[in-house]
C-alpha cells in the first residue's frame, strides 16, 4: 500500500495541536530518542483517512508498536477493544501516570498500553529518566493527565 502523502503544512497543524507531545504516551518530542511522527489513528488500511481528524502526533515506539492495527483482544473474555483515540478519548480517563508506569483504567486503556508498548523496559527506563530531570511530564502532559 502507498504511503499517504501528507504536506508540510497538515504536518505541522498535527504536530502544534499535540504541543508536540506523543498523543498516546504523552512524551514530549524534543526528549524523545527518535523524535514523532504522524499516525493514522484509524490506519488506511481499516478505512480511516488523512485528514487531519485522523491523525495523531506519535513517537516513533508507540508508531511502531502500533503500525496498522486498531485495537486488540481481551483474553479473558474473548472480546475485541479498540485502541485509545486521541481525538474520541480523553487521556486521564483511560490511563494513570504511577511512577513511571502508565496504568490503564480501562479496556481501552489495557489494550493499548499492552499493544504499543508503554511499560516496557526500555520505555520505562527513557521514562525514569526523563521525570528525574523533571522532563516528564511536561505541563501540557499534566493538562492530559488531568493531575
Ligand atoms: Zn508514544
Amino acid at each position: 500500500m502507498d504511503r499517504p502523502y501528507l504536506n508540510k503544512e497538515l504536518r505541522r497543524l498535527v504536530a502544534s495541536r499535540a504541543d508536540f507531545l506523543c498523543e498516546y504516551c504523552l512524551i514530549e518530542e524534543k526528549y524523545t530518542a527518535l523524535g514523532c511522527t504522524i499516525d493514522h489513528i484509524i490506519s488506511i488500511k481499516h478505512g480511516g483517512s488523512s485528514d487531519a481528524d485522523n491523525l495523531a502526533y506519535c513517537c516513533v515506539f508507540c508508531n511502531r508498536f502500533k503500525g496498522s492495527d486498531i485495537g486488540s483482544i481481551v483474553w479473558k473474555n474473548k472480546e475485541f477493544i479498540r485502541f485509545y483515540h486521541p481525538r474520541w478519548d480523553n487521556w486521564s480517563e483511560h490511563f494513570q501516570l504511577d511512577d513511571s508506569h502508565i496504568q490503564p483504567l480501562t479496556t481501552i486503556g489495557e489494550v493499548t498500553a499492552r499493544i504499543l508498548g508503554f511499560n516496557d523496559q526500555p520505555r520505562l527506563l527513557e521514562r525514569r529518566i526523563l521525570i528525574s530531570k523533571k522532563r516528564y511530564p511536561s505541563s501540557s502532559a499534566i493538562n492530559k493527565m488531568n493531575l
